[in-house]
């Protein structure tokens, strides 16, 4: 995914501000595994974000949706292929 300078800053901060939250979270003894997870989902957006493949989708290649990755900035797949997932963890085929 192409961003502009601005739309990656931003980005970069959004992680940055995650990291810190779940950081603390961690160090209080808060939801410790799910605050573990995100720490290490937020950790390989940095390195995606260092070698540019930040923002495109692991399943598809295709972009991830902007929109998406201001939300869960540690999104690995784009929106269609997440709701696949989801249905499938919902539903599961025999
Ligand atoms: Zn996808």
């Amino acid at each position: 995914m192409t961003f502009t300078a601005d739309q990656l800053h931003d980005l970069e901060r959004l992680i940055e501000e995650e990291h810190r939250r779940f950081s603390r979270a961690l160090a209080e003894g808060v939801g410790t595994e799910h605050a573990a997870r995100q720490l290490r989902a937020l950790d390989a957006a940095r390195v995606r974000i260092a070698d540019g493949t930040f923002g495109r989708c692991r399943a598809c290649g295709r972009d991830i949706e902007l929109d998406r990755l201001i939300a869960h900035p540690a999104a690995v797949r784009c929106l269609a292929c997440q709701e696949g997932i989801d249905r499938r963890a919902a539903d599961p085929e025999p």
